[in-house]
């Protein structure tokens, strides 16, 4: 992850800044001094967007720690100029679950925004620093305050997949089945998503990458949960290809490439004395030839640390683990026995025809 900075870590969560948010800082000192304000204010509106992240984090970090007492682990938070991204591992699929791990972000701003408005009445609330709309020392509470209540509003719209999305498809799921919650709610968030974008052209830029990114978002997760929902019944063995291409460990890169331009095959599995260690990729063989040439060995190149599945694990546990480990094919056994392989493609299209067979 080279293009975000390690910040910390917190109960074994990682958190990452995006490089891109120093565009977003640069941004505000460019247009300040444009704009005459002073250097001192610019500090303290550096140190404000600061506050709003930090906050941000602590909203991810309610996620992620809700998420974590259901045993859902999260990858890492990264923050974004658009915003913070808490990535859990998976998206708990009892509803009540989803609708406390979605609810406990905001929670955490709602609760921010009670303690400093504490802090700001305790200290003399004096109404005429609202129509002051530049932060300094006497404002910048009052603002975090309100950044905190704009916060947990806004991510409750109901875009999903924003948080309020996912109330809204947590609700829908205890009515009915969770595909139909889906497409309703990533429904209603993609014409949220359109609207953000239109609103933004005309009042903020970030508001329309934020209305892309919730338009692709629910995009994926419709796509993603109707693919995981046909996959439930089905195990490995119905994917399963017991034909496939090998090459020995030791064969020069020459070889595969004469069995790549023979078939259709754009994976072998590398053996050694008939046993499969790994995997080699159409991509690995070109990686190899780029670095090496012809008479680069098969092993020097190959994944020797492919993925195992048993035949009768289910699919749909298959295909997550699929695409969490990266990887675009997997090696089949039982108990012991080598009995093939399977691909992604495979999987896709297994999904293409269940689905044309259920129209
Ligand atoms: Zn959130």
């Amino acid at each position: 992850m080279k293009v975000s900075l390690y910040l910390g870590k917190y109960k074994g969560i990682k958190v990452f800044i995006h490089w891109t948010f120093s565009i977003l800082l640069l941004w505000i000192i460019i247009s300040n001094s444009r704009s005459g304000v002073a250097i001192g204010d610019t500090g303290w509106s550096l140190l404000f967007i600061l506050a709003i992240f930090f906050c941000v984090i602590l909203h991810e970090f309610g996620h992620a720690l809700t998420a974590q007492k259901y045993g859902i682990k999260t990858k890492d938070i990264i923050l974004l100029p658009i915003g913070g991204l808490a990535r859990l591992e998976k998206i708990p699929e009892d509803p009540r679950q989803e609708l406390h791990v979605a609810l406990a972000g905001p929670l955490v701003n709602i609760v921010i925004f009670f303690l400093l408005s504490i802090v700001v009445y305790l200290k003399g609330f004096n109404v005429e620093l609202v129509e002051d709309t530049h932060v300094d020392g006497s404002t910048i509470l009052l603002f975090l305050a309100s950044a905190n209540l704009f916060l947990a509003l806004f991510n409750l719209l109901p875009a999903f997949p924003m948080d309020g999305g996912r109330v809204l498809r947590a609700l829908l799921s205890l009515r009915m089945p969770r595909v139909k919650a889906t497409q309703i709610a990533g429904s209603i968030g993609q014409f949220m998503g359109i609207s953000f974008v239109f609103i933004g052209l005309f009042y903020n830029p970030i508001l329309v990458l934020i209305g892309i990114f919730i338009f692709l978002g629910a995009q994926a997760e419709i796509t993603h949960t109707t693919q995981t929902s046909i996959l439930k019944g089905f195990s490995v063995q119905d994917v399963l290809m017991r034909k496939f291409p090998i090459i020995a460990f030791d064969a020069p890169l020459s070889k595969a490439i004469e069995k790549l331009l023979d078939g259709q095959s754009t994976h072998f599995v590398v053996v050694k004395d008939d046993d499969p260690i790994g995997t080699i990729s159409r991509e690995e063989i070109m990686r190899g030839l780029k670095e090496g040439n012809e008479g680069t060995s098969v092993e020097k190149v190959a994944n020797l640390n492919p993925l195992n599945l048993e035949v009768y694990q289910p699919l749909e546990e298959a295909y997550k683990l699929m695409s969490t480990e990266n990887k675009k094919v997997a090696l089949v056994y039982e108990e012991n026995l080598f009995l093939g392989m399977i691909d992604q493609e495979n999987i896709s299209e297994f999904i293409m025809v269940k689905l044309a067979l259920s129209k």
